[in-house]
């Protein structure tokens, strides 16, 4: 049998040939980067090559790009190292979020899954300069954009700082740090078709973040420990094909609304999750009334496609998405939603036999209205 199709990017990517090439050059290197001699140089250059491609995609100057082990490091320096005892974050954020400060105040979020604007104004009203705001760029979920030019101008009236998980935005859409103002932001490279295991954190113009890692003064003592050179090699090369990708991403978008418009025909009663607003161009979470999403996991799986379920599987039991909880889904659509995530080596009848193959489905287990 043939490998299944990948409809799992917003898990993790593929990564690209050119990065594995980057990744397995710097791995027959020896040189630590703090080291003075030659070695140690070139091992420098390495790293701050990747340093000024990250800088490129995301618009930014490459000296505050902090390398860290990923996305969820990132996003635990920043709700950490921002040192702000008062921290609210929306309800739709990954758990490299929410499990950070277990009293953090969440701020809810619309039926589209837009965080609700007037509420984090009123929240901003307590104690602003004491405060850090983490809301996503785009759900891994749903995909689904958040207003972050607006939630930061809001928060920065009050004098609050703003962290923005952009790791699955990052490569999707067009990303520009300097203008948007976020004062931290995440990104992970296996999220764009780098290696697993490399990250970075982005602060704003003059900002600082308190080290988390301490014993080592790495990344201008942002962030101790030897960098990950081969990982952030292939992250750099990464970062600079998803910049070069990115208008080709955003064109494809139409093969998945013609997926979406081909399922939701066919499938009376299903709902895709944040159709309405803007999302990233890669992500639909659509449901199939009267089917589980593991029921649909496996039988889709067994026919050559590999999709995920926003349900997590944490301890051995399976969790109905808070996600999709958050934006008013009820137990059993929630549990009757699968996620299909596209990326650089998708090609363009993908999307189109996939929804054959979940028509097919539907047809033979679906619940239709009466
Ligand atoms: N943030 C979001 C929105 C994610 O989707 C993920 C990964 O799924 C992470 C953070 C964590 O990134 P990493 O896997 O690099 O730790």
């Amino acid at each position: 049998m043939n490998s299944p199709i990948y409809l799992d990017y917003n898990a993790t990517a593929p990564v690209r040939p050119e990065a594995i090439e980057a990744v397995t050059t710097a791995m027959k290197q020896t040189g630590n980067p703090s080291s003075i001699h030659t070695y140690g140089r070139s091992a420098r250059r390495l790293v701050e090559d990747a340093r000024a491609e990250i800088a490129s995609l995301m618009g930014t100057k490459p000296a505050r790009i902090v390398f860290t082990s990923g996305g969820t490091e990132a996003n635990n320096l920043a709700l950490r190292g921002a040192e702000r005892s008062r921290v609210l974050i929306s309800s739709i954020e990954h758990d490299s979020v929410l499990q950070v400060h277990e009293g953090a105040i969440r701020i809810p979020v619309d039926t589209h899954g837009r965080i609700d604007l007037n509420a984090l104004e009123d929240l901003l009203s307590v104690d602003p300069e004491n405060t850090l705001v983490s809301v996503m760029m785009a759900n891994n979920e749903t995909g689904v954009l958040q207003p972050v030019k607006e939630i930061v101008s809001l928060a920065h009236a009050k004098g609050a700082l703003v962290h923005c998980d952009a790791v699955q935005a990052a490569g999707k859409t067009d990303i520009n740090c300097e203008e948007l103002n976020m004062d931290f932001t995440t990104i992970s490279s296996h999220k764009m078709g780098g290696p697993q295991g490399a990250g970075a954190l982005i602060l704003g113009k003059g900002l600082e973040i308190k080290s988390q890692q301490l014993g080592g003064g790495q990344e201008r003592r942002r962030r101790g420990g030897t960098e990950n050179v081969p990982g952030i090699a292939g992250f750099g090369v990464a970062a600079r094909l998803s910049r070069e990708g990115l208008a080709e991403i955003q064109e494809k978008s139409y093969l998945r609304d013609a997926m979406e418009q081909k399922m939701l025909a066919a499938a009376p009663g299903a709902r895709v999750f944040g159709a309405e607003v803007e999302r990233v161009p890669n992500t639909t979470t659509i449901t199939m009334p009267g089917v589980p999403s593991d029921t649909q996991l496996m039988v889709l799986d067994l026919e050559g496609y590999a999709v995920s379920s926003g349900s997590a599987c944490s301890s051995g039991k399976v969790q109905t998405s808070h996600v999709l909880k958050a934006m008013g889904a009820d137990e059993k659509t929630a549990g009757e939603a699968i996620r299909i995530s596209t990326g650089w080596a998708s090609t363009d009848t993908d999307l189109d036999q996939f929804a054959d193959a979940w028509i097919a489905l539907f047809k033979r287990k679906g619940e239709r209205p009466d």
